[in-house]
């Protein structure tokens, strides 16, 4: 039972709205009823939060990100997209270990929990480890294990296996997705394979597609086609797929999306797209009017540097303003509304997630807004999008747990993170040994 806070209510459509003085009552895991303030006699055993003078907000949804590459913040700065690639993330992820990927999955769990992230959608390699740090921590993940076609037909099912193994976990909190890396590093027939097994087991597929119009124009030259409609021949946009980033996409590509809107999401995370020069970013209006749910997401840290969606959805609106040069586009409701809802849809779960409504699972973050970069505060909603900082976030629940309270992790001790994070971080960033997990040449 959390009382006395201010609610924001993100509707489908439309303008959202704060609703204060209200009280949010949950049960196992679950939004019961927001109703004001007192109307209310809690039971003797309900524990109470007293929320006086916090805003409520669904809990952000990070949509794309590769959580463990927190252990390479910071450590690839300046390049190309091409060098990024194959002087930094590509030969240092030679690296990586199970213990590694481990420590850094539980730093990022702290991290975006810390930040009001509820819920994370994760691409990346010993996803068995990342879900170990999900569960300690108590943060919701859809995680896709990560393969290349380098790595043959071995590297490739033992993917698939060990999306299955997360399943067989049964964690309802923690879900699986199939993950190839992208249509440049995925051969058609291991696309084609990916989505028959999708389709046979009812998994989703997560991978990269079109990131740049670069690559577009490259996949057209060498096979003839574009991303999207690879990703339609192979089958995969009949299984339905979570396409990060799609900035490269073409005109020809939003009819092809359009006809799998029922089953298709796009993440966009605008700071990599500033970062790397990348020249575009993701066409959001365009998707919309084909029916395509966006969410917004960081990436890996090795280039966002922070798994802090509000940052995110503060580039997210500017970069979108200016793509349509319409300082009237993507508006403050607009954004609050990918950041959730949008995210929900990202995380395959667009009933259960991304609104503080009757129904849904609890999965919130409760905000402190009297900071003086935050008043005074004409409009919260405004507040959230354009002058809310990640440390305004003071607690957190997450399938009714608390998980974050009074700005301090409690399923987990941070110091230990810290402290195994900063041990581990050389060996991570190591390139005396040569050699590279993939090459980059979209
Ligand atoms: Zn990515």
């Amino acid at each position: 039972m959390i009382r006395n806070c201010s609610v924001l209510v993100v509707p489908a459509q439309g303008e959202c709205r704060v609703d204060e003085y209200q009280d949010i009552v949950t049960e196992d895991g679950v939004i019961d009823e927001v109703m004001p303030t007192r109307a209310y006699q809690a039971e003797p055993d309900v524990e109470e939060l007293d929320a006086t003078g916090l805003i409520a907000v669904p809990g952000l949804v990070n949509s794309h990100t590769h959580s463990p590459m927190v252990m390479m913040r910071g450590a690839a700065e300046d390049l190309s997209i091409d060098d990024w690639f194959n002087r930094k993330i590509w030969p240092m992820e030679t690296n990586l270990t199970p213990e590694r990927v481990r420590v850094g999955a539980r730093l990022a769990c702290a991290e975006m929990l810390l930040a009001g992230v509820t819920t994370f959608v994760d691409h990346y390699f010993h996803a068995d480890q990342i879900a170990a740090a999900a569960l300690e921590t108590g943060i919701r993940a859809d995680l896709a294990p990560t393969f290349f076609s380098s790595t043959g037909a071995d590297g490739r099912e033992a993917a698939y296996q060990a999306a299955r193994d997360i399943r067989a976990l049964d964690v309802p909190r923690i879900t699986a997705s199939l993950g190839p890396h992208a249509p440049y590093t995925v051969t058609d027939e291991d696309l084609a394979r990916t989505a028959e097994v999708a389709r046979a087991e009812g998994f989703r597929i997560h991978l990269h597609a079109a990131e740049t119009a670069e690559q577009t124009r490259s996949s057209q030259d060498r096979h003839g086609a574009t991303p999207i409609e690879i990703l339609e021949r192979t089958g995969v946009l009949d299984a339905g797929a979570l396409i990060a980033h799609g900035c490269g996409l073409t005109d020809s590509d939003f009819r092809i999306l359009a006809n799998h809107a029922a089953r298709t999401t796009v993440a966009a995370c605008p700071k990599v797209y500033l970062k790397l020069a990348m020249g575009s970013t993701t066409p959001i209006k365009q998707l919309q009017h084909a029916g395509i749910p966006v969410g917004v997401g960081t990436d890996g840290a090795a280039v966002h540097n922070t798994l802090d969606v509000w940052e995110s959805l503060r580039l997210l609106a500017l970069t979108q303003k200016q793509r349509e040069q319409s300082a009237e586009w993507m508006t403050v409701s607009d954004t609050l509304r990918l950041a959730t809802r949008g995210g929900a849809a990202a995380a395959g779960l667009p009933n259960d997630l991304g609104a503080i409504e009757p129904g849904r699972r609890a999965d919130l973050a409760l905000l402190d807004l009297s900071g003086p970069h935050n008043q005074p505060l004409h409009d919260p909603r405004a507040a959230l999008v354009y002058s809310t900082r990640a440390s305004d976030v003071v607690t957190v629940v997450v399938d009714g747990n608390i998980v974050v309270r009074d700005r301090e992790l409690v399923t987990a001790d941070l110091s230990d993170i810290l402290a195994e994070a900063r041990a581990v971080a050389h060996t991570l960033v190591d390139l005396s040994r040569g050699g590279a997990v993939q090459h980059y040449a979209p």
